[in-house]
């Protein structure tokens, strides 16, 4: 698909009901999970009732009733491990979701220091709605993980795993979990990549610790490189001052090597393209990836409340380029991250142009 639709889908959405969606919870959802055609691995696209854009059921994709030519979505199917319960009852579904064609994701602990307050709370997020709305539960337990983990490698082809976390208050900030969840789903089924998600903790050692559990890749999220735009959109972690960001790179990237840290870089929070550009080049030039995607409005979040919308299809399209042309440049494919978001590409539009 190319990118000029791509980047429109993932703004305007699309009205369909695939078997595979998410609604609320960590990062984007409120969305549908499709594989593209031809090799072109995954997308997610939000679903969007008044959408230009309709996936009819015959599979046909249309824009105000024209046909789309270009367009190849195929639904992934729901997995066969949403259907099992483990021995204490809690369905697997709730444990873990599939993300893409072959991710398994799980919000290790569903609840956030900075979610409680909304002078605090990130505007974009809604981490704690599905908790809320009793499709997940609040702390995955190790021993659980790893039996979702190895029924969904074994039943649905499941390649990697991507464990996020709501911040905690402790100075590992969710870090002591997220090693003990890696290394009982490793011990369950050895060599599996892992990628973890999580703030800079105040004791960086945790990075290492992190890794010695056995996590292959690590994201740590600034969603913007302006100080305005944090205190604007995520008052809680903008708290965190930029400067702690970079050594907590420095630190995974020494630990992890280059290329298999990443952090999210969200198009559509007011910055200037220009200098979201220049700010992924010096990501790119530490060894870390800039995951560029749009800012999507969720259902529940404050910005959706505020009636904030998505960016222009425009701009994503031009960033999105600028971004993928450097991490050409500098030899760095998502696919080697190993395992997480940019080893998987479904949310950003970086995939369509070689990102
Ligand atoms: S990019 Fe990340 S959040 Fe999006 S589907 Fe893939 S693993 Fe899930």
């Amino acid at each position: 698909m190319d990118l000029d639709l791509r980047a429109t889908l993932a703004v305007h959405g699309l009205r369909a009901r695939p078997p595979v969606r998410r609604r609320a919870g960590a990062g984007p959802s409120d969305d549908g999970h499709w594989s593209l055609g031809g090799g072109g691995g995954a997308a997610t696209l939000p679903i969007v009732e008044d959408s230009p854009f309709e996936l009819r059921e015959s599979g046909v994709l249309t824009r105000d009733g024209v046909v789309v030519e270009d367009a190849l979505l195929e639904p992934v199917l729901r997995p066969r491990f949403y259907d099992l319960t483990t021995a204490d009852g809690v369905p697997y579904e709730k444990l873990a979701r599939l993300h893409g064609t072959e991710v398994l994701a799980t919000t290790v602990v569903q609840t956030c220091i900075r979610y409680t307050a909304e002078e605090t709370r990130c505007r974009f997020c809604t981490i704690e709605e599905s908790l809320r709305a009793g499709a997940t539960t609040q702390v995955k337990q190790p021993g659980q993980l790893a039996e979702v983990v190895e029924a969904a490698v074994r039943l649905d082809g499941i390649r990697q795993v991507v464990m996020t976390t709501g911040t905690s208050n402790g100075p590992d900030r969710g870090a002591k979990h997220l090693a003990r969840c890696v290394a009982a789903v490793l011990e369950r089924v050895p060599g599996l990549p892992i990628q973890i998600q999580i703030e800079p903790p105040v004791d960086l050692t945790w990075i290492r610790r992190l890794k010695d559990a056995g996590a292959t890749a690590v994201g740590i999220h600034v969603e913007s490189l302006d100080q305005g735009v944090r205190e604007r959109w995520t008052p809680g972690k903008a708290s965190v001052p930029l400067a702690r960001y970079e050594e907590a790179w420095a630190e995974a990237v020494r630990v992890f090597g280059a290329n298999r840290v990443s952090t999210y870089l969200l198009i559509g929070l007011g910055e200037d393209p220009d200098e979201l550009v220049a700010g992924a080049e010096r990501l790119i030039a530490m060894g870390v990836y800039p995951f560029v995607v749009p800012y999507r409005p969720l259902e529940g979040s404050l910005a959706h409340a505020d009636g904030v919308p998505a960016p222009d299809p425009l701009t994503l399209v031009r960033v999105t380029r600028r971004v993928a042309g450097a991490l050409r440049a500098a030899g760095m494919r998502g696919a080697d991250q190993g395992a997480g978001c940019a080893a998987c590409g479904a949310c950003s539009a970086l995939g369509a142009v070689g990102g």
